[in-house]
């Protein structure tokens, strides 16, 4: 079992990282901003709960990704691992995440915190707006609240994580491989 917190700004690389960790280790993606979004796209009243406060950047209310999250870990107990990507967002939903991996035996092993300054993380952003078709990807205004949002509520988590050994911050700035190259070799260094 490998379970993993990958942690950072929005735009700091983590869909896309994930996506390389899933295909070397296995694991399950648990994205609460994918699962929100297809939430909103199917259209339920939870999503469209969700899509007021998403397009003014701002964060949603903890008990609804908390459940979220739940249900998922709940259905997939033959899970290798899982790779949280977007949750926790604050301290009380890495308490709920650890109540819910410590009642299954299987907590937490490490949180990786992509590293990237602020100047970088809006130009990625509006860069990936032009294609990905998120309307909060599109507009500076929103970008600069959900980074304010990251900053106020979620950095906080770092020193959670810290203070449970687990924090392992990797620069997020370099080529895709190299930052995946960083990821792994934090990877090894704690869990072998
Ligand atoms: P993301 O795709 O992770 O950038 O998330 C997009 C948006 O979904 C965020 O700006 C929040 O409005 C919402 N969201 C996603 N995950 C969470 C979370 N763990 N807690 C609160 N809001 C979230």
């Amino acid at each position: 079992m490998l379970n993993i917190v990958l942690f950072g700004p929005p735009g700091a690389g983590k869909g896309t990282q994930s996506e390389k960790l899933i295909a070397k280790y296995g694991l399950v993606h648990l994205s609460t901003g994918d699962m929100l979004r297809a939430e909103i796209a199917a259209g339920s009243a939870l999503g469209m709960e969700a899509k007021t406060l998403m397009d003014k950047g701002q964060l949603v209310p903890d008990e609804v990704v908390i459940n979220i999250i739940k249900s998922n870990i709940d259905t997939k107990p033959y899970a290798k691992g899982f790779i949280f990507d977007g949750f926790p967002r604050t301290v009380k939903q890495a308490e709920a995440l650890d109540d819910l991996l410590n009642n299954i035996q299987k907590p937490i092993q490490l949180m990786i915190s992509l590293e990237v300054e602020k100047a970088e993380l809006i130009e990625r952003l509006l860069k990936r707006g032009e294609s990905s078709g998120r309307s909060d990807d599109t507009n500076k205004e929103i970008i600069e609240n959900r980074i304010n949002e990251y900053n106020n509520k979620t950095l906080p988590l770092k020193d959670f994580y810290k203070l449970q050994g687990k924090l392992c911050p990797i620069n997020g700035i370099g080529s895709i491989d190299e930052i995946f190259n960083s990821i792994c070799q934090a990877i090894h260094a704690k869990v072998s």
